[in-house]
């Protein structure tokens, strides 16, 4: 399909494009390494879905689309270059969406560290959680939730060990007093304790949960908490923080899915987490506080003394 349009000529992404290989599957459709026919440029495609039923493309996609074109200003969230409609084989309209091309994620990264037997030196992880904590402060900044941050949607570039957000696709835009959020999307190993006991209101808080749950998978290389089920995922929290209570988080017993559990009194990180400096220890504490008002916000972390050392001249 090729359209006018003033004096652009727009090609569709069968035209504009050559796909190369499939590198991932994510929520939303596959994602594809290609090559730009004009610039010979290395992009990925993502391939979104649009409803049987819908004439168009959906509000609520154009609403992600223009989302993730202002959030992708920032260098820590992955670049989105361009939407080019195409056809799948039963001639039915989807949206490919362009981004730049990265080598690698972060959890294929941690993968290559556990394998070898060597630890993530410690000047990587501290950059790695900076340009982190500078592009979720960017996203919050902009009344933006990723909800699913992860390992595996976090981006890097192996050469320049540059970092970069994806998978916003689930991210929505929030106002003050916070809505109601279903919470059957994340994934459980990064979900903070507030979603799992069913709170009904969600805040930046969620995000930076994930965030100190990467921080010890980078120091550690394992999982800080591998739950297989949400009471396990639950447990395995309050085996490492203590099980909660009124006293250390008021409002808890209220939740929701809130029940009598185990009594486990709190560990020490540093065990937990062996291996990261002082420093780090008491960042990580701020970020797994229980009650969601306490936990550092993700602008407070940057100025935190564990970042004091690092050259941030080129993040
Ligand atoms: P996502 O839907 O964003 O979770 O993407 C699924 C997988 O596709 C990711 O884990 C990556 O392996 C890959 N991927 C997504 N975006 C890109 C990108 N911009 N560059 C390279 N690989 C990507």
């Amino acid at each position: 399909m090729e359209k006018t349009g003033g004096i652009a000529v727009v090609l569709s992404a069968k035209e504009a494009f050559d796909k190369l290989e499939k590198v991932g599957e994510g929520t939303y459709g596959k994602v594809y390494r290609a090559r730009e026919k004009a610039t010979g440029k290395i992009v990925a495609l993502k391939k979104t879905r649009l409803h049987e039923d819908d004439e168009g493309v959906p509000p609520t996609t154009l609403r992600e689309i223009s989302i993730l074109r202002m959030l992708s200003r920032d260098p820590h969230v992955v670049r989105l270059l361009d939407v080019k409609q195409g056809q799948n084989k039963e001639g039915k309209t989807v949206l490919y969406l362009v981004f730049e091309y990265m080598d690698t994620d972060l959890k294929k990264f941690i993968r290559t560290f556990r394998q070898s037997g060597d630890n993530i030196p410690p000047t990587i992880t501290k950059s790695l959680m900076y340009q982190l904590c500078k592009g979720v402060a960017f996203c919050h900044g902009h009344g933006i939730l990723h909800r699913d941050l992860k390992p595996h949607n976090l981006l890097m570039d192996r050469k320049t060990m540059m970092l970069k957000i994806a998978d916003l696709g689930l991210a929505r835009a929030f106002t003050v007093p916070l809505k109601k959020y279903t919470h059957e999307i994340l994934t459980l190993w990064y979900r903070a304790p507030e979603v799992l006991l069913g709170a009904t209101h969600y805040s930046m808080a969620v995000d930076m949960w994930s965030v100190a749950c990467i921080f010890a998978e980078l120091v550690t290389k394992q999982a800080l908490f591998p739950g297989d089920s949400e009471l396990q995922q639950l447990l395995h929290i309050f085996r490492l923080l203590g099980t909660p209570n009124e006293e250390m988080w008021p409002g808890v017993s209220k939740l929701m899915n809130w029940h009598e559990y185990p009594q486990w009194s709190p560990q020490s990180l540093s065990k937990a987490v062996p291996n990261l400096e002082e420093a780090g220890l008491d960042l990580l504490s701020q970020m797994l506080q229980y009650e969601p008002s306490k936990r550092i916000s993700a602008k407070k972390a940057m100025e935190h003394p564990y970042f004091d050392g690092l050259d941030k001249t080129n993040l």
